[in-house]
């Protein structure tokens, strides 16, 4: 099974199918753009599945699908359909924009998918249109519903906190937890890439969270992931505060990424990968490419070094990684 030198069970894979996304985000996309990768770089989803396939026979049994956005790739039921037939698999998730969810949350519902997790910034219009340099908003609200009437569910809303932007809309969001049942989780914003947006940062999830439980006592509540749970004691949903660099969980880290070009990466912040993609062209076994995931999860760095701000080595961007 795959484990790490120190002891670390790696049981969640990220895959990202996409570099492409409908959104750009002024946080994640840099304002000059970031290349496309070309259309033949891209693992298909039969490479895809291969891997997944040898990844879950060691023990991944947690799948997220990221991107990019992935709803804007093709046929994205059809990989879902394919992920949820093997045997290993015990929990499969999705992260969009939600932009196309409308179009979207009936067929995921139907190929199998449970749930979604929805990355969505903040709840007025033109402070969405400014961030993501989009007009989309309603869209991710009619997203939202059908996503509901589907029958997706938790419906896990993620919110990076973003210091000036989005710090005056806690309480709105926290607040939505009552009427919804949602899981709204606040992320600490992250450095990212050589050309790292100086102009944001991150506002304290520390702060955050008391600033919430003043206006209205929250209770923890446990959950078994990295983001640490609460909830109001009348409402439907819960809230949660990923921090990844002020309470940072690399030590419980269970996760490894293959990106939309086919490169494994054992650490969202480590530029050490693995050539997945090269491996199964050159008609690599399944034997090899096992071998391979296993040196890339015997290599993952014990952690981040954030703290030290030591940002030059991570070249890639979120939306090249998968976020
Ligand atoms: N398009 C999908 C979406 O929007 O959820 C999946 C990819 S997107 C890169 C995944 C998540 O990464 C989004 O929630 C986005 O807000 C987050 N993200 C991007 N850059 C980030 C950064 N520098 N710090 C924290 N989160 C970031």
């Amino acid at each position: 099974m795959l484990t790490d030198n120190l002891n670390r069970k790696i049981d969640y894979l990220r895959i990202s199918v996409t570099d492409r996304c409908n959104l750009r985000c002024r946080y994640c996309v840099p304002s000059a753009g970031i290349a496309k990768l070309p259309p033949q770089e891209i693992l298909s989803y039969e490479e895809i599945l291969k891997i997944a396939r040898i990844a879950t026979a060691k023990g991944i049994s947690k799948i997220r699908i990221t991107g990019g956005e992935p709803l804007i790739r093709r046929d994205l039921v059809f990989l879902i359909k394919e992920l949820l037939r093997l045997p290993g698999i015990g929990d499969l998730g999705l992260t969009t924009n939600g932009v196309l969810l409308k179009e979207f949350a009936l067929s995921l519902a139907r190929a199998g998918l449970r749930r979604v997790n929805v990355s969505l910034d903040s709840l007025l219009p033109d402070r969405y249109r400014w961030i993501t340099k989009r007009d989309y908003y309603s869209r991710v609200q009619e997203g939202l519903i059908e996503a509901e009437r589907a029958g997706l569910s938790p419906i896990k809303l993620n919110v990076v906190a973003l210091q000036g932007f989005n710090d005056d809309e806690l309480l709105k969001f926290a607040l939505l937890t009552k009427t919804k049942g949602y899981q709204v989780r606040f992320i600490e914003y992250m450095p990212f890439g050589d050309g790292y947006e100086p102009q944001f940062s991150s506002f304290s999830l520390a702060e955050a969270f008391s600033t919430i439980n003043r206006y209205q006592k929250l209770y923890p509540v446990q959950g078994d992931g990295v983001a640490e749970l609460y909830r109001f004691p009348d409402a439907r949903g819960e809230l949660g505060f990923i921090s990844p660099i002020s309470r940072c969980f690399c030590p419980s880290c269970r996760r490894i990424r293959l990106t939309a070009d086919g490169k494994l990466r054992n650490c969202l912040f480590s530029d050490e990968e693995i050539d997945l993609k090269c491996a199964l062209r050159e008609g690599g076994s399944d034997a090899e490419i096992e071998q391979l995931l296993f040196k890339s999860v015997r290599k993952k760095p014990p952690g981040h070094m954030l703290q030290d701000r030591s940002i030059s080595n991570y070249h890639r961007r979120m939306p090249l990684i998968g976020g």
